[in-house]
């Protein structure tokens, strides 16, 4: 294929051979969001549109705010290795990737410039109209693959995201001094804890132990809506923010059946 139209009015183009058919479903209903995790952007563009990579993302969202189509949005691309949300496991056919250039942890993590999160969020918007995506459904790679990643990391301006109407969040119950569930410990609150977090989309097994995949899971829930301590151990300010959040799902749900 030598080239498409962009989805995105703006975006540039460039084709990258890594895609095949989205599989049960013809429309994304999701956006996941990465970083690239390479030392440069041009370097992480080319490794995209690599056929030796076997990777890629429908978009990559340079520093300085371009916007780079690699992959059309009505076919799959290959971003969210194995992943789950809600007991789905094929993350690729359900989602938009955008893949958004920083160094990552491994190699200098770093704020986010304003430039690319006003690209990041407008071209979000596009899509989300597009499809008409829950907000709730605009979610990071380390909430669809916790433990194995943790971009786009705690840096990531979700704030500013929700302020223009993308994605889903809620104020983060402040930290206090208290008890707080963890590793090791059983019970029906590690029961409660895991049922909620699943009833969000995450994926983990409701079994009443904090094993280590309950610290994963709650690391990762906190990477996204409880960014001042990610620690893996749900304080009493991570269990009621995970709360407010069902709560407001719930409310929203509402409010769209009336
Ligand atoms: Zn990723």
């Amino acid at each position: 294929m030598s080239g498409f139209l962009p989805d995105q009015p703006g975006a540039e183009v460039r084709v990258s051979p890594n895609f095949g058919p989205r599989r049960d479903r013809p429309r994304p209903d999701m956006i996941v969001l990465h970083y690239t995790g390479m030392a440069s952007g041009a370097g992480a563009e080319a490794w995209l549109c690599d056929p030796a990579s076997e990777v890629s993302s429908h978009y990559l969202v340079h520093e300085d705010g371009r916007i780079i189509q690699m992959v059309r949005e009505s076919d799959r691309a290959w971003h969210a290795g194995k992943s789950s949300w809600f007991g789905h496991t094929d993350i690729n056919s359900c989602s938009v990737g955008i893949e958004i250039v920083n160094p990552g942890h491994s190699l200098g993590y770093k704020a986010f410039p304003k430039r690319q999160v006003d690209a990041v969020i407008e071209l979000c918007s596009g899509i989300v109209d597009r499809y008409s995506i829950p907000a709730a459904r605009v979610l990071a790679h380390s909430d669809v693959a916790p433990g194995r990643k943790i971009d786009p990391g705690e840096k990531f301006p979700w704030k500013a995201l929700f302020a223009a109407g993308v994605g889903h969040l809620v104020p983060a119950a402040p930290i206090v001094p208290g008890a707080a569930l963890k590793t090791g410990d059983t019970g029906s609150d590690v029961e409660a804890l895991q049922s909620m977090l699943a009833l969000y989309g995450y994926g983990v097994e409701i079994s009443g132990a904090y094993d280590r995949q309950t610290e994963i899971v709650v690391g990762a829930f906190q990477r996204h809506f409880r960014r001042r301590r990610v620690d893996g151990v749900a304080d009493n300010s991570t269990i009621r923010t995970l709360e407010r959040l069902l709560a407001s799902v719930k409310a929203a749900a509402i409010k769209q059946s009336r």
